[in-house]
């Protein structure tokens, strides 16, 4: 926990930093108070629509006389957080079909082999098969990459030349994994942010290839985003809401910015469950997201 934390201090400071200069020590709550609390929450990547959510439910306890002071509003916009971080939350079951497809997506710098990396190293840890599939065949340095991080979880890569098909790529891997009998198959594709139309063509293409060898994969489509760019994370996690049907995100760099209200601002508005948070480079940084403990982390 004091690790979350750790990575978590940025953003305590920008955005709880600052609601507790607002709040703490005030004896009474008006309607200038939730007035300067919007601005806050608006300039720290919480999102628009959440902000206007969250404002709204503190007004109707105010109505009820439930704020009887700072402690209490900044418990409620707690509570009110937690909450709708809760809504969305579900955590990845990979021991529910075998073996588990994760297809693994977002645009390049955003962490994406790192996260991969991680996620084989987390999973062999706990005694799991692991293959991964390097289907991002745009980038020379990718499959190398892949395979450097393949190398310290003692896990194979499945990869072809540099400009092959990315979706024979994804066919070796399936056929790989089935006859191998590994237990989870994560994919790399590639993050070339292009038309929404040429993604969705080639998000289908791998999806088809996928599901026809193994029926019902992919079971997780993760789309990773980068938490430092902010708003840009919520227009990248639109995109591919919409062209690559994304099941769920993982968010990293947290620890490298003050935007961590982008936690909320993602799976709230898009209505998708927040997988694993990234709070630093190395192999154990990858956390699984917990509501409870990130809004403890950020308000304790
Ligand atoms: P890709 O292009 O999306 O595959 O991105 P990479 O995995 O190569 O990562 C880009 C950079 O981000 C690398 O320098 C990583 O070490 C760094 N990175 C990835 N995740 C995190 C994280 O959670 N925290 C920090 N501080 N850096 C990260």
């Amino acid at each position: 926990f004091s690790r979350l934390k750790n990575g978590l201090k940025k953003t305590k400071d920008g955005l709880v930093g600052r609601i507790d200069a607002l709040v703490l020590g005030k004896k009474e709550i008006d309607a200038d108070t939730l007035e300067e609390l919007e601005e806050i929450l608006i300039t720290s990547d919480i999102g628009v629509k959440t902000t206007v959510e969250l404002i709204r439910s503190l007004e109707q306890r105010l109505g009820r006389n439930e704020l009887k002071d700072g402690e209490a509003l900044r418990a409620a916009l707690k509570a009110d957080i937690l909450a709708r971080l809760n809504a969305h939350h579900s955590v990845l079951d990979t021991d529910a079909r075998h073996p588990f497809v994760l297809l693994v997506i977002g645009v390049n710098g955003v962490g994406k082999t790192t996260t991969i990396g991680k996620l084989a190293s987390r999973f062999t840890g706990k005694g799991k098969r692991v293959l991964l599939a390097a289907a991002d065949t745009f980038r020379a340095a990718a499959a190398e990459q892949l395979e450097a991080w393949g190398e310290r979880s003692g896990v194979d890569v499945v990869r072809h030349k540099e400009g092959a098909d990315p979706s024979a790529v994804v066919f070796d891997a399936c056929k790989a994994a089935v006859a191998r009998q590994v237990d989870i198959l994560i994919v790399d594709t590639a993050g070339r942010l292009h038309t929404k139309v040429n993604l969705m063509e080639e998000m289908k293409k791998i999806h088809r290839v996928i599901g026809r060898e193994i029926p019902g994969a992919p079971h997780e489509t993760l789309l990773v985003l980068d938490a430092a760019t902010g708003q840009n994370a919520v227009s990248q996690a639109r995109l591919f809401k919409e062209a690559a049907g994304v099941t769920g995100i993982a968010l990293t760099k947290l620890d490298g910015t003050a935007k961590g209200g982008i936690v909320v601002a993602v799976s709230h508005e898009f209505g998708l469950p927040v997988r694993y948070i990234g709070v630093g480079e190395a192999i154990d940084d990858l956390r699984d997201f917990n509501p409870q403990e990130f809004t403890d982390a950020l308000f304790q």
